[in-house]
């Protein structure tokens, strides 16, 4: 008998004790087979929390890798291993080493979005879901580096009041929406309320009516009794947000915010990777155990105690 890809990769599920986690910047044929949709602080949890086996990553490769970090005795599979992050590429250990050594006494704040040679020389990572948590959790006479995102770092240091070193990396897909084209959604829908990630600029982020990660997003939308939702990220999360809320509209800022990168985990890609077990992530021992701790630091503040398993 004949499976559709759906069928296919439902069966390799059972047969290898797998769960599939699925970023909501992912195609939404993908989000529609996983066990689990979510930001990145989400998935993070959702990796800590896991009995499965073999975690199928649909993402890209910096969220596979924390899977992993998390989880270091686990097959973790990426279904195409060229789905990278050009934001986390945007930061190297050597660079934040030279970094570091021009300020000795500061304390590294990492994004989530970082690979883990950089998570290494980090003492925190923090995701767009809880930047301000993180940041506030920090001594006050102590000066702080964040990287690699100098948007959603300027954006936690304007809403702590703390200063901080700001790397200059920054996402190329959230870089293509602009003030201009929220200013267009508002004439078309003045009764539409504005939600943005804060990867976004900060021009762009002064004229949004809400800023947040992606769960911020969708429980904002969920639980408003409002119609209609101008969305500022990445297109994926329409897809989910209409699923979750048929009665409500959604529309996009601007149709330019696609990430190529999310886009490239496919069914087939799914169905093909867990046929044959690949592309397993891995991650030097040394490395994987220095880059550990900031995920640890930042899973103990928000709550979640950790079985590494
Ligand atoms: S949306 Fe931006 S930050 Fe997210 S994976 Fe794509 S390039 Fe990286």
């Amino acid at each position: 008998m004949r499976h559709t890809r759906e069928e296919g990769i439902q069966k390799l599920k059972k047969e290898l004790n797998a769960v599939i986690l699925v970023h909501s910047y992912q195609r939404g044929e993908v989000q529609d087979i996983g066990d689990y949709v979510g930001d990145s602080l989400g998935l993070c949890i959702e990796a800590s929390k896991t009995d499965a086996e073999v975690i199928v990553f649909c993402g890209v490769h910096f969220m596979a890798e924390s899977a992993k970090l998390i989880n270091p005795g686990k097959t973790v599979i990426i279904p195409d291993y060229n789905a990278g992050c050009p934001m986390a590429d945007m930061a190297s250990g050597d660079e934040l080493r030279k970094l570091k050594a021009e300020h000795p006494e500061a304390l590294v704040v990492c994004y989530v979005n970082s690979t883990a040679e950089v998570k290494a020389e980090s003492d925190i990572c923090c995701t767009s879901s809880n930047a301000i948590q993180v940041v506030e959790s920090l001594p006050e006479d102590k000066e702080i580096i964040f990287v690699p995102d100098k948007y959603l770092g300027g954006y936690t240091a304007h809403q702590t009041g703390r200063e901080m070193i700001l790397w200059q990396g920054y996402c190329p897909t959230h870089q293509k929406i602009l003030p201009e084209d929220i200013r267009k959604r508002r004439e078309e829908y003045p009764d539409g309320v504005v939600l943005v990630h804060p990867e976004c600029s900060a021009p762009v982020i002064q004229e949004a009516d809400q800023v947040g990660s992606t769960g911020f997003i969708v429980n904002f939308c969920t639980e408003s009794d409002k119609k209609i939702f101008i969305i500022g990220t990445e297109h994926g999360i329409i897809h989910r947000l209409k699923k979750l809320n048929p009665d409500k509209a959604f529309i996009p800022v601007t149709e330019r915010a696609l990430c190529p990168n999310m886009k490239l985990t496919t069914l087939s890609s799914v169905l093909r990777s867990m046929e044959r077990l690949e592309t397993k992530v891995e991650i030097a021992p040394e490395v994987a155990e220095r880059a550990y701790k900031p995920v640890e630091r930042m899973l103990a503040l928000s709550g979640q105690g950790v079985n590494r398993k």
